[in-house]
């Protein structure tokens, strides 16, 4: 099969790079196929591979017989998944997920806490800090393996700052969100936009290791999206790019946290739907269970929103031309939706095939590992790069 994962762009960046980021989406390989595939000779992969291993960044995998020439063997690398652990918080709407993961991607150990909107910012990432000195605690990470943290989170991020400008969803004023959790575990702190990391993911772990058109589509709690051109996140020139719940979708429609009217956020954002069925089932009390394809009263407001949601992403898909779309996000997991959703989106556009729609591997459930990639492009690209001079 021929090798696609990577383009031109990250090879120029740093040879090194290139080199993680290959053994990470193919995983082991031999010096001699790494060469033929990044397209260095044979003496540069020997001398990079050497400063990996010394560093720990990779290792040897033994030998591995070669299947057309008999005889001979070839001693495979790969990246070391124990050269350290990342801390990913991933601050949702409602939920806030605290996971240690390896290199690899491997969770050790997770937990989550109501994301508490009610207490300020400053004692939320306390309580969080708490729960992540607790977890590591539990289950014997030593923070010295510990590599650095990520937190993922909804709006914009100032990521070079480590701040969280405003969530929109949560809090509005800006949050040092780097300094407040630095200042407790002293560990090094990225903060990005909850999109991007997701996109992010899927370029290291996911579609991104085939395809590099892609768009991935959020859905649960609010919804949001993310481009992928060329194998890089498009940023926008406000970093506010593929902002889809903030599209408009109904002409002075329902005010939105983001100053406008009529967002799409508004509409079919799980919190929207479940004020949605309140309303209509005269119920007090609705929680995400109740937004179920089962019950006929509930059925037709969903087919309502998957219809906003489809109309909306039509627009988007004929402007950018992706070749794919990956739906993540737990609204995706609720049985039947996934599948209907896909049927309203053909009601815009019958010629669409069916593998255009991907459904996310990742991030399945409570395993939010998407902080992961964003420390690991620290580590293969930045980092690389500094370290080299380049
Ligand atoms: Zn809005």
């Amino acid at each position: 099969m021929k090798y696609q994962g990577i383009n031109l762009e990250n090879v120029k960046l740093s040879n090194r790079s290139s080199i993680l980021l290959l053994l990470n989406n193919s995983g082991a390989m031999s010096r001699k196929d790494i060469a033929e595939t990044v397209g260095l000779t044979a003496a540069s992969v020997t001398l990079i591979c050497s400063e990996l291993l010394e560093e720990g960044l990779i290792v040897e995998l033994g030998e591995a017989n070669e299947e057309k020439r008999v005889g001979r063997k070839k001693i495979l690398v790969d990246i070391n998944p124990e050269y350290g652990n990342v801390l990913c918080i991933a601050v949702e709407s409602d939920v806030t997920y605290i996971s240690v993961t390896d290199m690899k991607g491997r969770v050790l150990c997770n937990v989550k806490i109501p994301t508490d909107k009610n207490v300020n910012p400053e004692k939320f990432f306390k309580n969080v800090t708490d729960e992540c000195q607790r977890l590591f605690w539990k289950n014997g990470i030593a923070k010295e393996k510990v590599l650095g943290a990520t937190v993922t989170i909804p709006g914009s991020v100032d990521r070079k700052n480590g701040i969280s400008l405003n969530t929109y969803s949560i809090w509005n004023e800006s949050i040092p969100v780097a300094r407040l959790i630095q200042k407790e575990l002293g560990i090094d702190v990225v903060v990005e936009n909850n999109l991007k990391a997701y996109a992010q993911t899927e370029i290291y772990f996911g579609i991104g290791r085939t395809v590099n058109n892609f768009f991935v589509l959020k859905w649960g709690p609010g919804v949001g999206a993310s481009i992928v051109i060329d194998g890089k996140i498009y940023q926008g020139s406000n970093k506010m790019a593929a902002e889809i719940g903030h599209m408009s979708a109904v002409k002075d429609g329902r005010s939105c946290n983001c100053g406008r009217k009529g967002c799409l956020e508004t509409y079919v954002s799980t919190k929207a739907i479940m004020d949605d069925i309140k309303k209509s089932l005269e119920k007090k009390d609705v929680d995400i269970d109740d937004i179920t394809m089962e019950n006929p009263n509930v059925r037709w407001i969903i087919t309502e929103k998957l219809d906003m949601l489809a109309h909306n992403l039509r627009n988007t898909i004929s402007v950018l031309d992706p070749k794919h779309v990956v739906l993540v996000g737990y609204m995706f997991d609720i049985p039947g939706i996934a599948g209907r959703f896909i049927e309203a989106y053909k009601g815009y556009d019958p010629l669409v095939t069916d593998d255009f729609f991907v459904k996310s591997e990742l991030s399945v459930n409570e395993n939010h590992i998407e902080g992961l990639a964003v420390l690991l492009s620290e580590v293969f690209l930045t980092q690389a790069i500094n370290e080299k001079g380049q």
